[in-house]
């Protein structure tokens, strides 16, 4: 399967989806569904389950975003701890995020049940450390809020890692799973009770009369009552992308020399928090650490993150080889909790789900609840909590742009010449810079076969200047998160297009 990265996951090996379909229905449908991760099929499955009439648009494959890239850990410990929540919203705000993560937990498991899915699903035990007393002072406050919201969590002296720890909890009731396996059964699922999936269909624009949307793709046009954007973060320029901070994650899956792989989901309290688990994929064990995470277009070698990670891991366990190495994005809300319902500044039947940190199986799950409860009674009980309307409009929002990155405005027009442009810029094979030349700023890149590829480095979505991502071997947007192949290819939103490539010439 693809990934919007080079790196491939512990998760790819598996073929790729292929749809019974390959054009959109000429019929107007109640739902669109844009994007092919775990959010867009559980959404799109229980619409259709619900008598809505879907499609479902992914501008590559299913699995190619964050869902192919993920680590899959299924917890109702949340990323923004449960105190957290009480202190920004409220005991009742805390109490519905703890009910839904476990509602999410629970879908997901009547799913695997009621289509028998293969997806080595399994309840596990989570465990969070400290490794000091101003972690353990935090660790206490955390396991009174997860007590306030009725999870099962105690104090434990019984971690099954061999991390070191002062104090530490344990919470019962957590899962994991293989997420493509997972995404794929249910897709299949979505066609067989009448959905349709359309791969390589790019969303590219969409207009509204009399409530009826008109939806424009790289594949031709639809029509539909309600649009959702379960594109991770949405295209085009949007409140959203200001609220939304897009950050890079660090994963390996690695075997070991000897069977001590954890039965358990272990995490510690490091800012970012490195975590344990274990996934058989295949017949095979593997142990799956991960970290390291940074605003994305801000890891100056993001090569490096691999190495501290693994070095990490090596200070624990006896690795026989690195399997699997792979990185991938998330967003982070600004006030700590996801944005699904009502996509600000649309039509009132125009619908996101995005900017869900690091727990995104969950959140990507209850945003089915969610909205299939919005579309098809107008009203969810989690609604008001994470409606994307709460966020305050924007005075001017072409002024909140910059967010400490270059701006480029630079136009380039023309060819250039490959043997001046090798003369003026060194770069070694592999390699890739963002260069000035000949009053021009340019990103190039340099293949493995010694090829030049040259780029605009200005980000179609508001201009900011990207920056190279030499593991995943793309250049990422410090902004908002626009990610692009070295030839420009457009791999992540929000921009809607490519980057422009530059003619190089062989004169
Ligand atoms: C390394 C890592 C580890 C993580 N671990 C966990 C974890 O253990 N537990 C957890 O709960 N969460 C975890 N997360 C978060 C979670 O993986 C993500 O939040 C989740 O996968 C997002 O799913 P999604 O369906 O919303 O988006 P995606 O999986 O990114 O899917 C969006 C899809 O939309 C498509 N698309 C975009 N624009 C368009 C368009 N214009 N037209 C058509 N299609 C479009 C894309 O091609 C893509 O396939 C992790 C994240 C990372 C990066």
């Amino acid at each position: 399967m693809k990934r919007d990265g080079f790196n491939v996951s512990l998760w790819q090996g598996r073929p790729a989806f292929i749809p019974k379909y390959d054009s959109l229905p000429s019929e107007r449908q109640d739902v669109v569904i844009v994007g092919g991760g775990i959010t867009g099929i559980s959404t799109a499955i229980q619409l259709q389950k619900a008598g809505k009439k879907c499609t479902l648009i992914e501008a590559q494959e299913i699995g190619f975003g964050t869902t192919g890239g993920t680590t899959a850990h299924l917890n109702t410990m949340m990323d923004t701890t449960y105190d957290e929540i009480k202190k920004k919203f409220n005991a009742e705000a805390a109490q519905k995020v703890a009910d839904i993560a476990q509602s999410a937990i629970t879908l997901i498991r009547s799913n695997v049940k009621e289509y028998g899915i293969d997806c080595a699903y399994s309840m596990r035990t989570g465990y969070l450390c400290a490794k000091d007393d101003t972690q353990a002072k935090m660790l206490d406050t955390i396991l009174e809020s997860c007590l306030e919201v009725k999870l099962p969590a105690q104090y434990t002296g019984d971690v099954p890692t061999p991390t070191p720890y002062v104090k530490a909890i344990s919470v019962k009731d957590q899962a994991q799973f293989h997420p493509l396996d997972y995404i794929l059964a249910l897709a299949q699922h979505f066609e067989a009770i009448g959905g349709r999936i359309v791969h390589d269909c790019r969303l590219t624009e969409f207009t509204e009369e009399n409530k009826l949307l008109t939806i424009k793709t790289s594949k031709g046009e639809v029509t539909a009552d309600a649009l959702i954007f379960a594109t991770h973060i949405p295209p085009g320029v949007n409140v959203l992308h200001f609220l939304c901070a897009p950050y890079r994650t660090y994963a390996v899956a690695v075997k070991l020399k000897n069977d001590n792989y954890p039965d358990a989901l272990v995490y510690d309290l490091d800012d970012p928090y490195h975590y344990f688990r274990t996934q058989e994929v295949d017949g095979e064990r593997y142990l799956i650490a991960g970290g390291e995470d940074h605003k994305t277009g801000h890891g100056e070698n993001t090569h490096e993150r691999f190495k501290c990670l693994e070095a990490y891991v090596r200070k624990y366990y006896d690795i026989d080889h690195v399997a699997y190495q792979w990185s991938s994005q998330y967003y982070e809300p600004a006030d700590g909790l996801p944005y699904i319902g009502h996509l600000p500044g649309n039509p009132e039947n125009v619908y996101v789900a995005t900017g869900f940190g690091g727990n995104g199986m969950i959140y990507g799950t209850a945003s089915a609840m969610i909205l299939t409860a919005l579309i098809t009674t107008g009203h969810s009980e989690y609604g008001d909590l994470f409606s994307p309307d709460r966020t305050k409009p924007m005075a001017s929002m072409g002024n909140v742009i910059k967010e400490g990155a270059a701006v480029t405005k630079d136009m380039i027009t023309g060819w250039l010449s490959i043997p001046k442009l090798e003369e003026a810029v060194e770069l070694a094979k592999g390699e890739a810079k963002v260069v000035k030349y000949e009053g021009k700023t340019i990103a190039l890149y340099k293949d493995n076969n010694g090829g030049l590829h040259a780029v605009n480095p200005a980000c179609p979505h508001i201009k900011c200047s990207v920056g190279w991502n030499n593991t995943e071997k793309s250049w990422d947007c410090p902004c908002h998160g626009s990610r692009f192949s070295y030839t420009g290819e457009l791999l992540t939103g929000p921009s809607t297009s490519d980057l422009d490539k530059i003619d190089l010439k062989a004169e």
